[in-house]
């Protein structure tokens, strides 16, 4: 009984230090929200995987703490969901991308469309399409040049509505994708009713395709019925030759993954992956 007891107090204690450490870190993302500072953007290119062009990239949120370090988006980005400080988040997360497109485009390059992630909250805030109608306006952005990735989630939820949102931001010209896609509760038949570019299949699929039948069954219909809906694909974390090969018999337009491409700051992504505007 002492045993358990002392047990008891030692899980105790731990709960405490694990709810102490994410009120600490989730006071410091507040701070993050309200000044900006630590945040960064990283550009991720999408590869086609035919002629190996750049056919756009993931815009992925960054944050560096003076004290904390780095913080990974697995660990912050869920908790901002639940706080809802994804807002303020993805609100400067939006301008940094729209202002480094801006200065990209001032100093003549030709930047490929950029995609951004919204979670639910973001993707259901009010005026969402006249929030992304003005920034395209107040930075005076080409028509698509940013485009969005939502979760099947998202999605599935009020579907009528999310249709609309949708539409409004195909209207401005975005790209929109299904993230994560085969990860959710897929009802495959809702796919037709939504107005989207492109399916995102997720990683877990693409490393299991060599090993797993079920994965390589789930690739093959995925890929079989966007080529049927006229839908691009992308496949995610392709980290080896091996698994580029096993995508080469499914009807996938786009690669995403460290093989082709690792995430990468701003300058980097211009160096290796920007060319000049032909004029
Ligand atoms: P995601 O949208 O599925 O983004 C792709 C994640 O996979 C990124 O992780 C990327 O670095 C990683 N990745 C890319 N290629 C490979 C690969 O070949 N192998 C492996 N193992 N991983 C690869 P990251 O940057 O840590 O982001 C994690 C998640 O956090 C994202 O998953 C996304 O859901 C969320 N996130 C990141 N930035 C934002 C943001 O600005 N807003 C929102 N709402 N969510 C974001
Ligand atoms: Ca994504
Ligand atoms: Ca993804
Ligand atoms: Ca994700």
């Amino acid at each position: 009984k002492q045993e358990g007891r002392n047990t008891y107090r030692l899980f105790r204690a731990e709960m405490h230090q694990q709810d102490a450490d994410r009120l600490r870190l989730e006071t410091a993302l507040r701070d993050t929200a309200e000044t900006g500072e630590g945040l960064e953007v990283h550009f991720q290119p999408l590869i086609h995987r035919d002629s190996g062009a750049v056919h756009g990239a993931e815009a992925l949120l960054r944050w560096h703490h003076p004290s904390l370090g780095p913080v990974s988006p697995g660990e912050f980005i869920p908790l901002a969901e639940r706080s809802g400080l994804i807002l303020p988040l993805g609100e400067r997360l939006l301008h940094l991308v729209a202002g480094q497109l801006r200065r990209w485009l001032g100093q003549g390059l030709a930047p490929p469309r950029i995609a951004v992630n919204l979670s639910a909250r973001e993707f259901w805030q009010a005026d969402l399409v006249n929030r992304v109608r003005r920034l395209y306006r107040e930075y005076d952005l080409p028509a698509g040049q940013i485009g969005f990735e939502l979760t099947e989630s998202v999605l599935l939820d009020k579907q009528q509505k999310a249709v609309a949102i949708l539409e409004g931001l195909r209207e401005l010209g975005c790209r929109l994708a299904i993230d994560d896609f085969g990860t959710g509760y897929s009802s495959l038949s809702y796919l037709q009713e939504l107005p989207v570019t492109t399916i995102k299949i997720d990683r877990s699929f693409i490393q299991g395709l060599a090993e797993s039948r079920g994965s390589a069954a789930i690739v093959a219909g995925v890929t079989g019925m966007a080529k049927e809906l006229g839908l691009r694909v992308v496949a995610e974390g392709v980290e080896t030759q091996e698994q580029l090969d096993a995508l080469s018999r499914y009807h996938v337009n786009l690669i995403q993954g460290f093989f082709t491409g690792r995430p990468v700051p701003a300058e980097q992504f211009a160096q290796r992956y920007l060319t000049r505007c032909a004029w």
